[in-house]
């Protein structure tokens, strides 16, 4: 059994193909899902910890700052309540308070410091750029000290930011302020950072040009001027059209001074790594999830499309033909129970196509093997080696057509069942009895020589012949029969059944028309037959296609030695199978009716060559030959002298040649046919004369002018033969019947000499020519214008 398509799909996919991937592409559909949504989760929470964070490390850093604001105050108060210093600062020399500043800043670390008059205006300040410190903005702080007691808080000063305290000195009345300040830098910055998980820096300015400790020189375009302004929790920030993480800006210095911004900024990756690789745990269940699911459905896939492909095999045998195999029924699940329904499916259409297989092979009626079956049959015992020979009967109800109009068709069918059942009784067991036709019957005899098979053959005929009775009726059928015994030949070959069937119908006409009831095949009458076939299935366009032509025979005078007639003789050459002879084709255009077409033709093509000729100064006359069919039309008289008339040649120049046998076929008719001929002038030649069977009594009515001997008698004429003999009472006959006797088929100068003696009128035969074609007759008659100078042998 050949893998066949049925076991595929349409889209070309197995079924447990497409199961995988339809559960693993859901799975795999789920997974993405559930992942993208724990993506999304994880990243609102995210977002929530890092705002959360942006608060709390805001709030860290308050509290962190104002403590070192405060540290940095009280140290700067300890210092200024110092009596040295307070001596120091009365002194208002420069070079003192300088000092005064330096070890300040040893002290208490501070790298800016100033000291400024009762009314603010700075006496010495120490600034790490050496530079001078302006007085903008000293005022402010003065004047908030003023009311306060002292000052503090976060400045930008040279680009820095600086977290400083300023405090009174009194002594005891205000001498002055003291001023120190520490860089709000790096290290401070790193702290918060620490302490809060965020990432810290300093922006200082605003408007166009920042400053971060983080990106260095800043577009302040990048930030939300609004958001710092109002101090915003959390603000967006950009760097480079980038989105920063979440941050949050808070304003360190004073509201009229350079602004400085502490800027916390969340840290999402830091936020992101326990969740990363939770991700992770999530991809791999994930991807195991997806296996698994593929997994199982490759095992329900097979565990389905084994059943299935099984049902598919088993649909593919029914639609071969093979029924035998049931499929096995296995557990009690669906698919046994479809394979249950299956096997009772292939079982219902096995009995169904028996059923049918035989209802189309044989005849309802009788139940025997109709033709295509009868055929089969045949063939397939044929093709067994076994079988070394036989005969095939074909066998005709004679008058069955009566039985049924006569009795009715309820009668004729009866009879017909009756005789099956007598044809069934006389084979043996295993030959074939088949009805072909209506009341045609086809047997088979098995391994039976050909006499055997004709005694059988005649004994089934005997049987049909007996006496039945069909529903009270006596009734008594009769049958032709055409047998062809066969047998193995050299090659060890038999014929096929329908050359076999087509000689049995040979055989059978043969019967019919020898009305012999048993007709053996003859060899060769196949190939005859088919040869007849093809042509009587031409002649009619023969005679169309001009490929008629006449051949001319001279009818020798022998005493004169002139000729006054010459035969037409009919001659066919066809295209494909050349020259065929009348002797093969008028009986076969007689027998399909189509002779009269060839007299008409023949009689047309005569009297116009005749008419040519006489032209041409020769008044011979033509003898034409006709066939019983033409002397059965009464119109013939009456064909022959319009086409006489029609050429303008004389009646008297026809000779119309007939055989005796034409003549006895309707005697009464024919003898009318020919006095109405010789009535116009026309005259009657009996040819073929001694080969029938036409009695002295029969010839004497006959309306004939001349006698015309069959050529068997004169071929082999010699002095002294039994054909001599014949041919003398012939002509002794004739002569006494006042008949004119002609000698076909005369080829010798022997044969002449007798004829001559025997006092023989005219002589026809290739001794003095063969029939000529029409151009070569009026040479031949011009050279024999004097006389036929051919010697007879005496
Ligand atoms: P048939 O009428 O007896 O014609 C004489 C046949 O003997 C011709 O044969 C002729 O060629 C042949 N024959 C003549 N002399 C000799 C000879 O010396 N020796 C031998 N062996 N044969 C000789 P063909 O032409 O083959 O014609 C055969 C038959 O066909 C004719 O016999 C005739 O019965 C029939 N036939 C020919 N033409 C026509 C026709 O136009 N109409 C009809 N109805 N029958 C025709
Ligand atoms: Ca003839
Ligand atoms: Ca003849």
């Amino acid at each position: 059994m050949t893998d066949t398509p049925a076991r595929t799909n349409r889209s070309g996919l197995r079924f447990g193909t497409k199961l995988v991937l339809i559960l693993a592409g859901l799975v795999a559909a789920l997974q993405v899902a559930g992942w993208l949504t724990v993506q999304v989760a994880v990243r609102n929470s995210i977002d929530q910890q890092l705002s959360d964070n942006l608060e709390l490390g805001a709030r860290v850093w308050g509290r962190l700052h104002e403590g070192q604001q405060r540290q940095l105050l009280e140290r700067v108060a300890v210092l200024a309540d110092d009596f040295g210093f307070k001596e120091a600062i009365a002194t208002q020399d420069a070079p003192t308070l300088r000092s005064l500043l330096e070890s300040a800043n040893t002290r208490i670390g501070a790298s800016h410091g100033a000291i400024l008059a009762p009314d603010g205006t700075v006496l010495a300040a120490r600034l790490p750029s050496d530079g001078a410190l302006p007085q903008a903005g000293i005022a402010d702080r003065v004047a908030e000290a003023r009311i306060a007691g002292f000052s503090s808080g976060v400045i930008a000063l040279d680009g820095e930011a600086v977290s400083y305290a300023l405090v009174p000195v009194f002594a005891p009345d205000l001498v002055g302020w003291l001023a120190l300040g520490q860089s709000f830098g790096a290290t401070e910055v790193e702290e918060i950072g620490e302490v809060t998980g965020l990432v810290p820096s300093v922006l200082i300015g605003e408007s166009s040009e920042v400053w971060s400790t983080r990106f260095g020189a800043w577009s302040a375009s990048a930030i939300d001027a609004a958001a710092l302004a109002t101090n915003a929790a959390t603000m967006p920030l950009h760097r480079n059209d980038e989105a920063l993480d979440p941050a949050v800006g808070l304003r360190l210095s004073a509201a009229e001074t350079t602004a400085v911004y502490l800027v916390l900024e969340a840290d999402r990756e830091r936020a992101m790594t326990p969740y990363a690789q939770l991700q992770n745990q999530i991809l791999g269940l994930s991807l195991g999830a997806a296996l698994l699911a593929m997994f199982a459905a490759f095992l329900i896939g097979r565990r389905v499309s084994g059943p299935v492909g099984l049902l598919a095999r088993a649909a593919e045998r029914i639609r071969q033909g093979e029924y035998a195999t049931p499929l096995a029924v296995r557990g009690d699940d669906e698919f046994a129970e479809l394979a249950g329904a299956f096997n009772a499916m292939q079982k219902g259409i096995a009995e169904r196509e028996e059923r049918i297989v035989f209802q189309s092979g044989h005849d309802a009626l009788t139940a025997l093997p109709n033709r295509e079956r009868a055929l089969i049959l045949l063939g397939e015992r044929l093709a067994d080696d076994q079988l070394p020979r036989g005969a095939l009967a074909l066998l005709d109800l004679r008058r069955f057509r009566e039985v049924n109009d006569l009795l009715g068709h309820g009668h004729g069918d009866l009879a017909l069942v009756e005789v099956a059942r007598r044809l069934r009784e006389v084979v043996r067991d295993g030959d074939l009895v088949a009805r072909i036709g209506g009341d045609e019957f086809l047997l088979g005899l098995w391994g039976l020589d050909a006499a055997t098979a004709e005694q059988r053959a005649r004994a089934l005929v005997k049987s049909l012949g007996a006496a039945m009775e069909i529903n009270g009726t006596p009734l008594r059928l009769d049958a032709d029969l055409g047998l062809v015994p066969f047998q193995r030949d050299e090659s060890g070959g038999l014929p096929d059944a329908r050359t076999l069937l087509r000689r049995a119908e040979i055989a059978l006409g043969l019967a019919k028309h020898e009305g012999r009831t048993v007709s053996l095949y003859r060899e060769g009458s196949d190939e005859q037959h088919l040869r007849q076939l093809a042509i009587v299935g031409e002649l009619r366009g023969a005679i169309d296609g001009h490929q008629f032509e006449l051949a001319y025979q001279p009818k020798v005078d022998i005493a004169g030695r002139q000729v006054r007639h010459v035969e037409a003789l009919l001659r066919w050459t066809h295209p494909e199978l050349g020259r065929i002879g009348p002797d093969e084709f008028i009986p076969l255009a007689e027998r399909a009716g189509l002779v009269t077409l060839l007299t008409r033709w023949v009689l047309e093509r005569a009297c116009l060559d005749m008419a040519a000729w006489r032209s041409a100064g020769f008044e011979h006359g033509v003898a034409i030959n006709l066939s019983a069919i033409d002397l059965a039309d009464a119109d013939l008289a009456q064909v022959i002298l319009s086409a006489v008339r029609r050429h303008v040649v004389p009646a008297s120049a026809i000779i119309v040649e007939v055989t005796e046998s034409a003549v006895l076929a309707d005697l009464d008719q024919a003898i009318a046919t020919l006095e109405a001929l010789r009535a116009e002038g026309i005259r009657v030649s009996v040819d073929d004369f001694g080969t029938g069977q036409s009695s002295l009594a029969q010839l004497k009515r006959l309306p004939a002018d001349e006698l015309k001997i069959d050529k068997s008698f004169v071929l082999q004429l010699a002095p002294g033969s039994d054909d001599e003999r014949i041919v003398e009472s012939i002509v002794r006959l004739g002569h006494a019947l006042g008949l004119k006797i002609v000698a076909e088929g005369v080829e010798t100068a022997d044969g002449l000499g007798v004829l001559a003696n025997l006092r023989c009128d005219v002589a026809q035969g290739y001794f003095f020519s063969r029939p000529l074609a029409v151009n070569a007759l009026l040479p031949w008659l011009r050279e024999h214008a004097d006389g036929i100078t051919k010697e007879a042998r005496p």
